[in-house]
């Protein structure tokens, strides 16, 4: 038989990254054994239904990098893909449950059935529906239908056990002498979830459930359900749920998780990739956590899916981000980096020049970056200097105290203004004559010099700035640069200003 398996969304919000290490597992299984991969999309709760997540959905599955070869939006044989497309074909099976006398209605209200679980959970005791339809002739029955009473298709639960195997969690056994018979057509005439998915994943052929473990308590249900539609029943391998690092689920209270997010963020799609899939999977011994597409693909397999909840750890997708970062194409960089700095304002249109220029600043600052969001607030120093603002700054004025950094900056502005300079050619001749005459080295030399230039007491090498700077200003940005010499005369005057102030003195 061929593998099918099928990723099965509900369109309420934006793809969380449960649901979507999901979809990369069945993904994975799909490439590694080959077979189809289905989207189905589960909307019969009409309220919380929106098309436009379901687009956003398709949107971020693709841009990780997933395809599918059945769906809603590329059609298939066994479509319709889409649940509220499919309720003549939920009603229908039913129908043939009821007349098999396998499943029967109940007129109970739901407000009184509520009532009733409530008085026993009060009393400490567990609830099950009693069954108390079942019992009802089939006149009885007809009598209510004709006049109107509302009704619900429930299944008559089998007596005996339940068993299933599990390819995550092992032998999985349930009594039915638990289960409530349970609801398959609510009185809107709307399948619930456990039997629209019995009826979907049979008729749609599916040979692999792969899923969340939150689902793991329906499957004996869905199993009953199975069996009483006479459908053969798949192989279900439940996934461990997804923790923070303080092991509470991850939610949307704890910042952060949707796929959505962190694209915004200017996380790449390998990056995430590769870190959901090692949420509760572990390569073979000895292959290491960076892994590309292919290697995933070829190592993955569900005998190393692990039962034990897994962290999803911010820091570990920034350390794999930084790795694909740094190995990307650099003009694919380049293209996002412009994109954020479109964004905040600081590039208009892009010429080619411009296009270097970036390449410039994405060798600058990428090595102090852990998404590519960050780029415009680490490189927005190169645009908006403020001498004045920067000299009142705190890491500022603390390496203006250093003995001898005054010193520095005066003597950087005396090199800079000798007019008709190439800064960026005689860089390396600027700072020698300073360290000459100031007398310091090593951080005292070059930390003045930092802040004098950018405003700034951290950021990337000096030699990479000051080319930036100077080719900078010549570039027609919408937010212009100040050259070299501009920013550290600008800065040296307000630095002797504020040098008068007792304010400082005191410092
Ligand atoms: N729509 C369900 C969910 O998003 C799918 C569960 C399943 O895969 O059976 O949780």
């Amino acid at each position: 038989m061929p593998n099918r398996l099928r990723f099965a969304p509900s369109p309420t919000g934006e793809l969380h990254l449960g649901n979507a290490r999901t979809a990369i597992f069945n993904w994975l299984y799909v490439k590694k054994y080959a077979g189809s991969l289905i989207v189905r999309i589960e909307d019969t709760d009409e309220e919380r239904s929106q098309r436009r997540f379901e687009r956003l959905i398709y949107d971020d599955l693709k841009w990780l990098g997933l395809d599918w070869q059945e769906g809603p939006d590329v059609g298939g044989p066994l479509g319709p893909y889409r649940q509220s497309d499919r309720i003549e074909i939920y009603l229908k099976h039913a129908q043939a449950l009821l007349n098999q006398g396998l499943a029967y209605r109940c007129f109970c209200s739901e407000q009184e059935l509520g009532q009733r679980a409530e008085r026993a959970r009060q009393l400490g005791l567990t609830w099950k529906y009693p069954g108390t339809c079942h019992a009802l002739s089939a006149r009885e029955v007809e009598k209510r239908l004709t006049s109107g009473h509302p009704s619900v298709i429930r299944l008559k639960v089998r007596p005996g056990m339940i068993l299933f195997r599990d390819l995550v969690h092992g032998d999985m056994r349930f009594s039915c002498e638990v289960l409530g018979d349970p609801i398959l057509i609510r009185s809107s005439g709307l399948p619930t979830y456990n039997y629209a998915v019995v009826v979907d994943d049979a008729l749609m052929e599916i040979t692999h459930v792969i899923r969340g473990d939150d689902h793991l308590s329906n499957t004996p249900r869905q199993v009953l359900i199975y069996e009483a539609l006479g459908f053969s029943i798949p192989a279900f391998a439940h996934l461990s749920t997804i923790l923070d690092p303080d092991r509470t689920r991850l939610s949307k209270r704890h910042g952060a998780s949707s796929i959505l997010y962190f694209r915004e963020q200017g996380v790449l799609p390998q990056a995430l990739l590769n870190h959901l899939t090692l949420l509760g999977w572990s390569p073979r011994a000895g292959q290491g956590e960076i892994l590309t597409r292919h290697e995933l693909i070829e190592s993955f397999d569900l005998d190393r899916v692990s039962k034990s909840q897994a962290i999803f750890d911010v820091t570990k997708l920034n350390f794999f981000n930084r790795h694909y970062l740094q190995k990307s194409d650099r003009s694919r960089i380049i293209e996002i980096a412009i994109t954020y700095l479109q964004r905040e304002g600081l590039l208009g249109p892009v010429n080619p020049k411009m296009q270097d220029w970036v390449g410039l600043v994405v060798e600058a600052f990428l090595p102090g970056i852990d998404r590519m969001s960050e780029i415009s607030s680490k490189a927005r120093a190169l645009w908006s200097f403020d001498g004045e603002a920067a000299v009142r700054e705190e890491g500022v004025r603390k390496v203006l105290c250093i003995p001898g950094a005054t010193k520095v900056v005066g003597e950087l502005n005396n090199q800079l203004s000798v007019s008709g300079r190439d800064v960026i050619y005689e860089w390396p001749l600027i700072v020698q004559a300073i360290k000459t005459r100031s007398g310091l080295r090593g951080k005292k030399l070059f930390h003045p010099i930092r802040v004098a230039l950018t405003g700034r007491d951290s950021g990337p090498e000096l030699d990479k700035l000051v080319s930036l700077f100077e080719r900078g200003s010549k570039l027609d940005f919408p937010q212009k640069i100040k050259s070299c010499e501009a920013r550290v005369s600008e800065f040296f005057r307000a630095m002797k200003v504020q040098e008068l102030n007792p304010d400082y003195e005191n410092s």
